[in-house]
Protein backbone atom coordinates (compact mmCIF):
# COMPACT_ATOMS: atom_id res chain seq x y z
CA UNK A 1 0.00 0.00 0.00
CA UNK A 2 1.21 3.49 -0.93
CA UNK A 3 -0.30 6.04 1.88
CA UNK A 4 0.22 9.46 -0.24
CA UNK A 5 -1.39 7.57 -3.53
CA UNK A 6 -4.39 6.28 -1.04
CA UNK A 7 -4.91 10.08 0.06
CA UNK A 8 -3.94 11.11 -3.29
CA UNK A 9 -7.34 14.20 -3.79
CA UNK A 10 -8.44 13.21 -0.23
CA UNK A 11 -9.86 16.73 1.14
CA UNK A 12 -10.83 15.63 4.80
CA UNK A 13 -8.73 12.77 6.28
CA UNK A 14 -9.01 11.05 9.69
CA UNK A 15 -6.97 8.79 11.79
CA UNK A 16 -8.50 6.36 15.06
CA UNK A 17 -7.00 3.74 17.01
CA UNK A 18 -8.72 1.94 19.87
CA UNK A 19 -10.11 2.85 23.10
CA UNK A 20 -8.25 2.67 26.41
CA UNK A 21 -4.83 3.84 23.88
CA UNK A 22 -1.88 2.73 24.75
CA UNK A 23 1.77 3.66 23.17
CA UNK A 24 1.80 1.91 20.10
CA UNK A 25 -2.16 2.96 19.19
CA UNK A 26 -0.89 6.70 20.64
CA UNK A 27 2.43 6.42 18.32
CA UNK A 28 1.01 5.40 15.56
CA UNK A 29 -2.17 7.90 15.14
CA UNK A 30 0.33 10.72 15.80
CA UNK A 31 2.75 8.95 13.62
CA UNK A 32 0.91 8.94 10.46
CA UNK A 33 -0.71 12.08 11.57
CA UNK A 34 2.48 13.91 11.62
CA UNK A 35 3.43 12.42 7.89
CA UNK A 36 0.04 13.03 6.35
CA UNK A 37 0.10 16.27 7.44
CA UNK A 38 3.44 17.08 6.21
CA UNK A 39 3.20 15.25 3.01
CA UNK A 40 -0.32 16.85 2.20
CA UNK A 41 -0.80 19.99 3.20
CA UNK A 42 -3.52 20.71 1.10
CA UNK A 43 -5.68 17.77 3.31
CA UNK A 44 -7.31 18.35 6.49
CA UNK A 45 -5.91 15.70 8.55
CA UNK A 46 -7.74 15.00 12.42
CA UNK A 47 -6.70 12.52 15.16
CA UNK A 48 -9.53 11.21 17.05
CA UNK A 49 -8.44 9.44 20.46
CA UNK A 50 -10.23 8.59 23.82
CA UNK A 51 -7.75 11.14 26.06
CA UNK A 52 -4.65 9.14 26.45
CA UNK A 53 -2.29 9.39 29.80
CA UNK A 54 -0.39 12.26 30.18
CA UNK A 55 3.05 10.32 29.68
CA UNK A 56 2.72 10.64 26.06
CA UNK A 57 2.12 14.10 26.10
CA UNK A 58 5.93 15.52 24.22
CA UNK A 59 4.59 13.90 21.09
CA UNK A 60 3.85 16.02 18.67
CA UNK A 61 0.59 16.40 17.48
CA UNK A 62 -0.21 14.91 21.01
CA UNK A 63 -2.38 18.72 21.97
CA UNK A 64 -4.28 18.16 18.14
CA UNK A 65 -5.88 15.15 19.51
CA UNK A 66 -9.95 15.55 19.91
CA UNK A 67 -11.56 13.69 22.72
CA UNK A 68 -14.70 15.43 22.02
CA UNK A 69 -15.50 13.03 18.88
CA UNK A 70 -18.25 16.13 17.81
CA UNK A 71 -17.06 16.40 14.25
CA UNK A 72 -19.62 15.46 12.00
CA UNK A 73 -18.55 12.05 10.04
CA UNK A 74 -17.65 12.92 6.63
CA UNK A 75 -14.25 11.76 6.02
CA UNK A 76 -12.66 11.05 2.19
CA UNK A 77 -10.70 8.77 4.14
CA UNK A 78 -10.58 7.37 7.53
CA UNK A 79 -7.96 5.01 9.05
CA UNK A 80 -8.39 2.56 11.99
CA UNK A 81 -5.18 1.99 13.35
CA UNK A 82 -4.08 -0.89 16.19
CA UNK A 83 -7.78 -2.37 16.21
CA UNK A 84 -11.13 -3.32 14.48
CA UNK A 85 -13.40 -0.83 13.86
CA UNK A 86 -15.68 -2.22 16.65
CA UNK A 87 -13.07 -0.95 19.30
CA UNK A 88 -12.94 2.44 17.82
CA UNK A 89 -15.07 3.79 20.23
CA UNK A 90 -17.00 6.78 19.48
CA UNK A 91 -14.89 6.92 16.50
CA UNK A 92 -16.32 4.59 14.61
CA UNK A 93 -18.98 6.25 13.32
CA UNK A 94 -16.39 8.31 11.10
CA UNK A 95 -15.06 5.02 10.24
CA UNK A 96 -18.24 3.81 8.66
CA UNK A 97 -19.38 6.92 7.24
CA UNK A 98 -15.64 7.17 5.21
CA UNK A 99 -15.78 6.72 1.42
CA UNK A 100 -12.38 5.15 1.77
CA UNK A 101 -11.72 3.27 5.44
CA UNK A 102 -8.21 2.25 5.62
CA UNK A 103 -7.39 -0.09 8.48
CA UNK A 104 -3.83 -1.03 9.64
CA UNK A 105 -3.31 -3.14 12.34
CA UNK A 106 -0.86 -6.54 13.79
CA UNK A 107 -3.93 -8.44 16.18
CA UNK A 108 -4.03 -11.79 14.94
CA UNK A 109 -7.94 -11.28 15.78
CA UNK A 110 -8.51 -8.57 12.94
CA UNK A 111 -9.72 -10.04 9.79
CA UNK A 112 -9.57 -6.53 8.41
CA UNK A 113 -12.87 -4.62 8.07
CA UNK A 114 -11.94 -1.70 5.77
CA UNK A 115 -11.53 -1.21 2.39
CA UNK A 116 -7.75 -1.44 2.00
CA UNK A 117 -6.53 -4.17 4.90
CA UNK A 118 -2.92 -3.37 5.89
CA UNK A 119 -2.65 -6.20 8.82
CA UNK A 120 0.24 -8.49 9.49
CA UNK A 121 0.22 -10.54 13.06
CA UNK A 122 3.33 -11.23 12.56
CA UNK A 123 4.62 -7.78 13.43
CA UNK A 124 5.11 -6.73 16.62
CA UNK A 125 3.35 -3.15 17.23
CA UNK A 126 1.19 -1.17 15.15
CA UNK A 127 4.19 1.55 15.12
CA UNK A 128 6.44 -0.80 13.03
CA UNK A 129 3.67 -0.98 9.87
CA UNK A 130 3.44 2.65 10.18
CA UNK A 131 7.61 2.67 9.40
CA UNK A 132 7.17 0.14 6.69
CA UNK A 133 4.64 2.16 5.18
CA UNK A 134 6.36 5.66 5.09
CA UNK A 135 8.47 6.84 2.63
CA UNK A 136 12.29 7.16 4.19
CA UNK A 137 13.30 10.27 3.04
CA UNK A 138 10.27 11.99 4.75
CA UNK A 139 10.89 10.57 8.07
CA UNK A 140 11.89 13.19 10.59
CA UNK A 141 13.09 13.02 14.28
CA UNK A 142 9.00 13.64 15.26
CA UNK A 143 7.48 10.97 13.59
CA UNK A 144 10.43 8.90 14.58
CA UNK A 145 9.92 9.50 18.07
CA UNK A 146 5.94 8.59 18.06
CA UNK A 147 7.00 5.23 16.16
CA UNK A 148 9.74 4.36 18.51
CA UNK A 149 7.52 5.18 21.00
CA UNK A 150 5.11 2.30 19.33
CA UNK A 151 7.76 -0.10 19.45
CA UNK A 152 8.94 0.19 23.07
CA UNK A 153 5.70 -0.32 24.19
CA UNK A 154 4.48 -2.90 22.21
CA UNK A 155 7.89 -5.07 22.34
CA UNK A 156 8.29 -4.25 26.01
CA UNK A 157 11.62 -2.56 25.20
CA UNK A 158 12.59 -4.88 22.88
CA UNK A 159 12.10 -8.07 25.20
CA UNK A 160 9.14 -9.97 24.25
CA UNK A 161 9.29 -12.63 21.61
CA UNK A 162 7.41 -10.39 18.83
CA UNK A 163 10.61 -8.29 18.69
CA UNK A 164 12.50 -9.63 15.65
CA UNK A 165 15.91 -8.60 13.90
CA UNK A 166 13.65 -6.34 11.75
CA UNK A 167 12.07 -4.95 14.64
CA UNK A 168 15.85 -3.85 15.70
CA UNK A 169 17.15 -2.54 12.33
CA UNK A 170 13.76 0.14 12.68
CA UNK A 171 14.94 0.56 16.04
CA UNK A 172 18.24 1.54 15.18
CA UNK A 173 17.54 3.83 12.37
CA UNK A 174 15.44 5.51 14.39
CA UNK A 175 17.30 6.50 17.30
CA UNK A 176 19.70 7.50 14.18
CA UNK A 177 17.44 10.93 14.38
CA UNK A 178 18.85 12.11 17.81
CA UNK A 179 16.57 11.94 20.32
CA UNK A 180 16.65 11.10 23.91
CA UNK A 181 15.38 7.52 23.89
CA UNK A 182 16.43 6.63 27.48
CA UNK A 183 14.33 9.44 28.76
CA UNK A 184 11.68 8.64 26.25
CA UNK A 185 12.11 5.06 27.19
CA UNK A 186 11.78 5.88 31.23
CA UNK A 187 9.18 8.32 31.33
CA UNK A 188 6.77 6.78 28.86
CA UNK A 189 7.31 2.79 30.15
CA UNK A 190 9.04 2.26 33.33
CA UNK A 191 8.80 5.70 35.50
CA UNK A 192 5.41 4.80 37.75
CA UNK A 193 3.87 7.58 39.79
CA UNK A 194 3.47 6.90 43.60
CA UNK A 195 -0.42 5.87 43.36
CA UNK A 196 0.51 3.83 40.63
CA UNK A 197 3.20 1.52 42.31
CA UNK A 198 0.59 1.59 45.40
CA UNK A 199 -1.78 -0.20 43.62
CA UNK A 200 0.61 -1.86 41.88
CA UNK A 201 1.69 -3.15 45.36
CA UNK A 202 -2.06 -3.93 46.01
CA UNK A 203 -2.42 -5.90 43.19
CA UNK A 204 0.80 -8.04 43.99
CA UNK A 205 -0.48 -8.56 47.85
CA UNK A 206 -3.64 -9.51 46.98
CA UNK A 207 -2.87 -11.60 44.57
CA UNK A 208 -4.48 -15.27 44.25
CA UNK A 209 -2.35 -18.43 42.35
CA UNK A 210 -4.38 -21.41 40.97
CA UNK A 211 -3.75 -24.18 38.48
CA UNK A 212 -0.61 -25.43 41.09
CA UNK A 213 0.77 -22.16 40.70
CA UNK A 214 0.60 -21.46 37.17
CA UNK A 215 -2.12 -19.08 36.69
CA UNK A 216 -2.81 -15.97 39.13
CA UNK A 217 -5.42 -13.67 38.77
CA UNK A 218 -5.60 -9.95 41.06
CA UNK A 219 -8.41 -7.69 40.71
CA UNK A 220 -8.99 -4.26 41.76
CA UNK A 221 -12.83 -3.23 42.38
CA UNK A 222 -14.26 0.56 42.10
CA UNK A 223 -13.79 1.20 45.62
CA UNK A 224 -10.33 0.68 46.13
CA UNK A 225 -10.20 2.95 42.64
CA UNK A 226 -11.63 5.84 44.21
CA UNK A 227 -9.92 5.23 47.56
CA UNK A 228 -6.61 6.05 45.45
CA UNK A 229 -7.72 8.06 43.07
CA UNK A 230 -6.42 5.91 39.99
CA UNK A 231 -8.30 5.01 36.57
CA UNK A 232 -7.69 2.27 33.76
CA UNK A 233 -4.39 4.10 32.59
CA UNK A 234 -2.44 3.61 36.16
CA UNK A 235 -2.78 0.09 36.06
CA UNK A 236 -0.74 -0.35 32.66
CA UNK A 237 2.64 -2.92 33.70
CA UNK A 238 0.47 -4.70 36.25
CA UNK A 239 -0.23 -8.08 34.22
CA UNK A 240 3.35 -8.22 33.20
CA UNK A 241 4.14 -8.07 36.68
CA UNK A 242 1.90 -10.35 37.61
CA UNK A 243 3.44 -12.83 34.81
CA UNK A 244 7.06 -12.14 36.22
CA UNK A 245 6.50 -14.25 38.92
CA UNK A 246 8.80 -17.54 38.57
CA UNK A 247 6.34 -20.48 38.13
CA UNK A 248 3.24 -18.20 36.50
CA UNK A 249 2.45 -19.22 32.91
CA UNK A 250 -0.60 -17.05 32.66
CA UNK A 251 -0.92 -13.98 34.21
CA UNK A 252 -4.80 -12.26 34.66
CA UNK A 253 -5.15 -9.33 35.72
CA UNK A 254 -9.12 -7.64 36.29
CA UNK A 255 -10.18 -4.27 37.51
CA UNK A 256 -14.05 -3.43 37.80
CA UNK A 257 -15.56 -1.30 35.23
CA UNK A 258 -19.26 -1.40 35.81
CA UNK A 259 -21.19 -3.57 38.53
CA UNK A 260 -20.39 -7.35 37.18
CA UNK A 261 -18.28 -6.08 34.68
CA UNK A 262 -14.84 -6.27 34.60
CA UNK A 263 -12.08 -5.45 31.82
CA UNK A 264 -9.72 -8.04 31.52
CA UNK A 265 -5.92 -8.53 30.65
CA UNK A 266 -3.65 -11.48 30.13
CA UNK A 267 -0.24 -12.07 29.85
CA UNK A 268 1.28 -15.83 28.61
CA UNK A 269 4.39 -16.94 28.09
CA UNK A 270 4.33 -19.89 24.87
CA UNK A 271 2.33 -22.25 26.90
CA UNK A 272 -0.69 -20.18 26.43
CA UNK A 273 -2.51 -18.76 23.48
CA UNK A 274 -4.35 -15.93 25.55
CA UNK A 275 -5.78 -15.14 22.22
CA UNK A 276 -7.95 -18.05 22.11
CA UNK A 277 -8.62 -17.73 25.67
CA UNK A 278 -9.94 -14.14 25.44
CA UNK A 279 -12.24 -15.54 21.97
CA UNK A 280 -14.46 -17.29 23.76
CA UNK A 281 -15.38 -13.83 25.48
CA UNK A 282 -15.74 -11.01 22.30
CA UNK A 283 -11.99 -10.55 23.43
CA UNK A 284 -9.03 -10.44 21.25
CA UNK A 285 -5.67 -9.33 20.61
CA UNK A 286 -1.92 -11.74 20.74
CA UNK A 287 -1.01 -15.12 21.73
CA UNK A 288 0.81 -14.01 24.64
CA UNK A 289 -1.00 -10.41 25.34
CA UNK A 290 -4.57 -10.34 25.31
CA UNK A 291 -7.90 -8.69 26.75
CA UNK A 292 -11.72 -9.16 27.21
CA UNK A 293 -14.45 -7.21 28.69
CA UNK A 294 -16.22 -9.87 31.04
CA UNK A 295 -19.68 -9.76 32.81
CA UNK A 296 -20.74 -11.62 35.96
CA UNK A 297 -19.08 -11.80 39.64
CA UNK A 298 -15.08 -12.12 39.85
CA UNK A 299 -15.37 -15.72 40.81
CA UNK A 300 -17.48 -16.31 37.37
CA UNK A 301 -15.14 -14.44 35.33
CA UNK A 302 -12.18 -16.20 36.74
CA UNK A 303 -13.40 -19.82 36.81
CA UNK A 304 -14.74 -19.28 33.37
CA UNK A 305 -11.25 -18.36 32.31
CA UNK A 306 -10.01 -20.85 34.33
CA UNK A 307 -11.50 -23.62 32.39
CA UNK A 308 -10.56 -22.65 28.83
CA UNK A 309 -6.54 -22.07 30.57
CA UNK A 310 -6.52 -24.86 31.96
CA UNK A 311 -7.63 -26.41 28.67
CA UNK A 312 -4.36 -25.50 27.17
CA UNK A 313 -1.91 -26.04 30.09
CA UNK A 314 -2.11 -30.00 30.02
P1 LIG B 1 -4.13 -5.02 27.45
O1 LIG B 1 -4.21 -6.21 28.30
O2 LIG B 1 -2.79 -4.33 27.57
O3 LIG B 1 -5.29 -4.09 27.60
O4 LIG B 1 -4.23 -5.54 25.95
C1 LIG B 1 -3.41 -6.57 25.45
C2 LIG B 1 -3.69 -6.74 23.97
O5 LIG B 1 -5.01 -7.22 23.79
C3 LIG B 1 -3.62 -5.44 23.19
O6 LIG B 1 -3.05 -5.71 21.93
C4 LIG B 1 -5.05 -4.99 23.07
O7 LIG B 1 -5.26 -4.23 21.92
C5 LIG B 1 -5.82 -6.31 23.06
N1 LIG B 1 -7.09 -6.18 23.76
C6 LIG B 1 -7.27 -5.86 25.06
N2 LIG B 1 -8.58 -5.84 25.39
C7 LIG B 1 -9.26 -6.15 24.25
C8 LIG B 1 -10.66 -6.29 23.95
O8 LIG B 1 -11.56 -6.12 24.80
N3 LIG B 1 -10.97 -6.62 22.66
C9 LIG B 1 -10.00 -6.81 21.71
N4 LIG B 1 -10.40 -7.12 20.47
N5 LIG B 1 -8.69 -6.70 21.97
C10 LIG B 1 -8.31 -6.37 23.22
MN1 LIG C 1 -0.40 -2.65 19.18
Amino acid sequence: MNLLKECEGAKSIGISGHIRPDGDCVGACLSLYQYLTKCLPDAEVKVFLEKPADIFSELKGFDKIDSSFQQEPDFDVFFALDCTPDRLGDAEKYFAAAKKKINIDHHVTNSGCGDINYIFPKVGSTCELIYDLVEADKLDRDIAVAIYTGIIHDTGVFQYSNTTPDTLKKAAHLISFGFDFPRLIEETFYQKTYVQSQIAGRAMMESVRFLDGRCIVSVIDKKTMDFYGVDSHDFEGIVNQLRNIKGVDCAIFMYETNTLEYKVSLRSNEKVDVAKVVSYFGGGGHMRAAGCTMKGTFHDCVNNLSLHIEEQLC
